[in-house]
């Protein structure tokens, strides 16, 4: 008897108690759906444009939109273009609707979009839209004069327009069209990012040097070059099939009310893995967007000494 009233006691106990963990917990759930209902409200939605390119889009582009979501900063929508020589009729439904976008990103380079999407595109960022331009995205559309402006500097030869570097004092060089290198890169390597504007949001706390992750270093890039704020430079060696130069890496321009970010790292997805190209991606998204960054520089972010990459 003394055992079975002792029984019940502890029924009742464990009752109360498993009562008490259920409040907490339900308390906890429901916290929980509050906090994570805040903040997808407070994220950006990122419009991610692939679809065609020379290079492996379908490898890099979930590398990019892991990259963005794993901050919990973003949700990112991937609009895929038809492929190449696709009927007419198939472009007539691909008509992404950016204003309802907070930034949009191109991975893309092949085919000119149909001209109702350009349009859409130059009057998004005109009216203070952020674009974000990754690697090849910069070889695309030479014929689109208002994307030129945009990218600032693209895969072209040296008839196409100026080019710009920077000298050794960190001063900005432009060399007329005609004269000097066209695009090109010599073959892949690890190579240091210099950052040249310490001051800019995106910027703010990384290393004045790092090491980027193996990936193609970008030399002689043209265009009207108008307005270009340079963030990034590499240093083409001649040794690595280079110009002996500091190349633009990181740059943004201004297009109407909106901001143009282009990085032009990123040739396949183990470049893309580099924590020093994701955080300046992430950060430029957020900053092309918002005008701000809260995206933090990880840890774990490279070294002068030494390139950092995630899994
Ligand atoms: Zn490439």
């Amino acid at each position: 008897m003394t055992l079975r009233i002792l029984s019940h006691s502890l029924q009742r106990r464990i009752a109360a108690r498993l009562w008490v963990i259920w409040l907490v917990g339900c308390a906890a759930v429901w916290g929980g759906l509050c906090d994570s209902s805040l903040h997808a409200a407070e994220k950006l939605s990122v419009l991610l444009i692939d679809g065609q390119n020379n290079h492996d889009w379908k490898a890099t582009t979930p590398v990019l939109v892991n990259a963005l979501e794993s901050t919990g900063k973003f949700t990112v929508t991937v609009a895929t273009t038809p492929p190449a020589k696709s009927p007419d009729a198939a472009w007539s439904d691909f008509r992404p609707d950016f204003s309802t976008y907070d930034v949009v990103m191109s991975n893309y380079n092949g085919e000119l979009w149909p001209e109702a999407v350009q349009k859409s595109l130059e009057n998004y960022v005109g009216d203070g839209g952020g674009l974000v331009i990754v690697h090849a995205a910069n070889n695309a559309f030479p014929q689109w004069s208002a994307w030129n402006e945009m990218i600032g500097l693209g895969w072209r030869g040296a008839d196409f327009g100026p080019r710009v570097t920077v000298d050794d004092k960190g001063e900005v060089v432009e060399t007329a069209k005609g004269e000097g290198p066209g695009a090109g890169h010599g073959p892949q390597h690890e190579y240091p990012i210099i950052v040249r504007d310490r001051k800019h949001p995106v910027m703010d706390g990384i290393p004045a040097e790092w090491m980027h992750a193996k990936d193609e270093l970008y030399h002689g890039q043209r265009g009207p070059a108008a307005n270009m704020h340079i963030l990034a430079t590499a240093y083409s060696s001649t040794d690595q099939g280079g110009t002996g130069t500091n190349e633009p890496m990181v740059w943004w321009i201004p297009f109407g009310k909106g901001k143009v970010f282009t990085t032009v790292m990123g040739h396949a997805d183990y470049s893309m893995k580099c924590i020093g190209f994701q955080t300046i991606l992430g950060r430029g998204t957020e900053w092309a967007s918002t005008g701000k960054v809260t995206l933090p520089v990880p840890k774990n972010f490279p070294t002068a000494e030494g390139a950092s990459s995630v899994e």
